[in-house]
C-alpha cells in the first residue's frame, strides 16, 4: 500500500496516510518511466531532536530532496534510546549535506546522555 501524496510504503492493513490523511492506494500511479522506480538512499546523520528533525524536514522538502527518517515512527519515541537518522537519496546527499552544514542542530552523536541532545547549551 501506497501514501498517493507523500509516496509513503505501508504495509498490508493500513488503511490510511498517517501523515497525509488521506486513503492508500494499492500501487503509484506511474509518474516516470523507470527513473524514479528505485531510489538507493544512504544516511546522512542521526538525531534525537524532534526539533532538528522539523527543521530538516522543512528545508529538505523546500530543496526537492528525497529523504526520508528512519525509526522515527518505531518505539523511538518511547525510549529515546536510539537516535532517528535521516536517509537521503544518494544522489542528492551532497547537496543535502551542503544545505544543512551551517544549521545549529544537535546531531547526535554521543548518544542519549550528550548534553547536546537535550537543550539548548552554551558554547
Ligand atoms: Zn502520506
Amino acid at each position: 500500500m501506497f501514501c498517493p501524496v507523500c509516496k509513503t510504503e505501508y504495509r498490508a492493513g493500513f488503511a490510511m496516510c498517517s501523515d497525509c490523511n488521506v486513503q492508500l492506494v494499492n500501487e503509484l500511479p506511474a509518474e516516470t518511466e523507470t527513473e524514479s522506480e528505485y531510489v538507493e538512499y544512504e544516511e546522512l546523520l542521526a538525531t534525537h531532536s524532534p526539533s532538528d528533525r522539523a527543521l530538516l524536514k522543512s528545508i529538505l522538502d523546500a530543496e526537492g530532496i528525497t529523504y526520508f527518517f528512519q525509526g522515527e515512527y518505531s518505539t523511538i519515541y518511547l525510549f529515546q534510546a536510539l537516535p532517528v537518522r535521516l536517509m537521503v537519496n544518494k544522489d542528492q546527499v551532497a547537496r543535502a549535506a551542503e544545505l544543512i552544514k551551517d544549521l545549529d542542530l544537535s546531531f547526535s552523536l554521543g548518544g542519549p546522555d550528550n548534553p547536546a541532545v537535550n537543550e539548548d547549551v552554551d558554547k
